[in-house]
Formats: structure tokens, sequence, C-alpha cells
């Protein structure tokens, strides 16, 4: 297993909204937020994307800065990035998408670079199912497969979905969109019908209430950090699948037991990303405070009873 990691998504303007401020428009996309948290690991990442001429050379060089490759990043002249603005509700755990301008993403036609189509973990980042089925079609043979949808393409594209949701090894979505899916409430029955839809773990995320694991019979359930602020929920669940395939791909195992680990630190980047707008928290997080959060995580859940 080699430690390239192939991840295709947007890279967007977002303009946010929340009960704790707005911003004007600002750096976001899921491949952004999937990039940036995978940078925190040892992973030869790349993305596949497409931008505007408007898109900011700082932007590009910011990533570029975090050691990630941008080869694949096509620019299209004349034409403007994805934009999309959200609202958050008092709860924070709810949203309402007001605005979403497909622009480049109409002409998006996504060329993975040669020198990654060996890649061992392939990203399939909430984008129409169509291109994350073009992408996963020009790679040769990888060891993983990890997918992410949101509702927007559940919504309207649901037989292509499918067809994407059988090939890929890991599906990553919320408690909402599980339940849209497979039309079910309770998750750990929903789980068993994602399972049979293909993707043979499932990761189902709950916002502040962590996310569940699920690998057949076996369930792992992660705690979210319990934080005395959060500003902008945008971006948890691309950090989360990011740094959970950055930790997979700097370890190099494919196991349930590091899958367990992978949704720790997945779960840590996206409690980083909730504390700021944007990706202002992710950029400039240091080893140590990673660390400390790791350590946070682990106080949080360890305990010991005697049983008699
Ligand atoms: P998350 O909060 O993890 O669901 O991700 C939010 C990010 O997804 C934002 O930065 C948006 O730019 C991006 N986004 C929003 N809608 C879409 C969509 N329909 N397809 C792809 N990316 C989107």
């Amino acid at each position: 297993m080699n430690n390239k990691l192939l991840v295709v998504g947007t890279m967007a303007y977002d303009s946010i909204e929340s009960p704790f401020g707005k911003t004007g428009k600002i750096l976001g996309g899921c491949a952004t937020y999937i990039g940036l948290a995978a940078s925190q690991f040892k992973t030869s990442c790349t993305l596949v994307s497409v931008v505007g001429d408007d898109f900011k050379k700082s932007y590009m060089d910011l990533l570029k800065s975090k050691g990630i490759d941008l080869s694949g990043v096509e620019l299209i002249s004349g034409e403007k990035t994805f934009f999309w603005k959200g609202k958050y509700h008092n709860d924070l755990n709810s949203r309402t998408t007001l605005d979403t301008q497909l622009n480049v993403l109409t002409k998006f036609k996504p060329k993975v670079p040669d020198n990654f189509k060996n890649a061992s973990i392939v990203l399939l980042g909430n984008l129409d199912p169509n291109l994350q089925g073009d992408v996963l079609s020009q790679m040769n043979n990888p060891k993983l497969v990890i997918m992410d949808t949101m509702n927007f393409w559940i919504d309207s594209y649901r037989d292509k979905l499918d067809e994407v949701i059988s090939k890929v090894d890991v599906f990553s979505l919320n408690d909402e969109e599980a339940r849209q899916i497979t039309r079910t409430h309770s998750l750990v029955e929903s789980a068993q019908k994602l399972h049979a839809m293909g993707p043979s773990y499932v990761i189902i995320k709950k916002g502040e209430h962590g996310a569940l694991l699920f690998n057949g019979e076996k369930i792992f359930c992660a705690p979210a950090l319990p934080l005395e602020e959060v500003f902008d929920p945008t971006g948890a669940g691309d950090s989360f699948i990011g740094g959970f395939a950055g930790y997979l791909s700097q370890c190099g195992r494919i196991t349930f037991e590091e899958m367990k680990t992978a949704t720790i630190m997945g779960s840590a980047l996206a409690s980083f990303t909730v504390q700021k707008f944007g990706t202002e928290s992710l950029e400039n997080i240091t080893p140590e405070r990673f660390n400390q959060r790791i350590q946070a995580f682990k106080s949080l859940t360890k305990f010991e009873i005697e049983l008699t």
C-alpha cells in the first residue's frame, strides 16, 4: 500500500450565517476541508477539483503550503467558482442551504493526474455522483474507496448515487442523510441497509453527538468533544472524513481497529473546524494542539468498571 490519497470534491466560495455572525465570501468546498484535514498526517494528498478565474491565488498558495498537490485542479477561464450559501439554526445541528451556484461544476471533466492513478486510497468527496463515478473509473485498483454525499445529490441523482455507493468500501454520511436514503429511523437498521447496498464500512455522523462506525456486526461509537464555543459547523463532515482518510493513508493498514483510531482522528479535526468560521481553525493547528486534543478524546471516553 502506498501513502497516496486521491481526493475529488469542490473548491468553493462559501457564505455562512450562524447565530454568531455572518461571513462574506470565504474559502470553502469539501475538497478544501478534506485536504487541510488530511495534511495533518504523513500522506501524499492530491485534489482533483475545478475553480473559476475568480478563485484567489492566495487560496491555492495556502493549500500548496500544506503540502497538498494541486496538479489535478482545473481552472476554467471566464467562469465562476462553485458558490454555496448556508444558514445554521440556533441548535447549530441543522442548516438550510440558501443558495447553490454550480458555476464551473457544470463544465467539470475530472482528470486524475497520471502519477496518482495508483493511489491506494480514493476519497470521493461530496459531489455530483456522475463525477465521483468518473474519477473512480480512472483509478487502477485502489485498496480503499471512501465516499461522502449530501442531501442535494440524494434528492436529484438517486440512481447514479446508488451505482457509486455499490462500488465503495466506506460510506460516510450524516444521520439525516442515512434516514433519507434508507427510509429507516433506526440508525442501526439504516446502517444494515447501507451495507446491503455495497459498502462494508458505514460511518454515520451525528453532529455534536459524535459518529458511529459500522462493519457488519461490529459497531464503534466516537464522541464529539463537548466544546464551549461552536461558531460554524461548515466543513465538519469534510474535516472528519479528511482526517479519517489521512490517518489511514499514513498508517497503511486497513482494519476495523485502525478505522476506530481514524474515526477519533476525524472527530478531533472536525472539533477544530467548528471553533472558527470557515477554514481558519484548521489552517492553524499545531502538532502540540492536535496531540492535546487527541488526549482530550482519550480521557473523555476512558473509564473502568469492575464487574462483580
Ligand atoms: P459539510 O459542512 O461538511 O457538509 O461541508 C460544507 C462544504 O460543502 C461547504 O464548504 C460547501 O462549499 C460544500 N458544498 C455545499 N453544497 C455542496 C454540494 N451540493 N456539492 C458539493 N459541495 C458542496
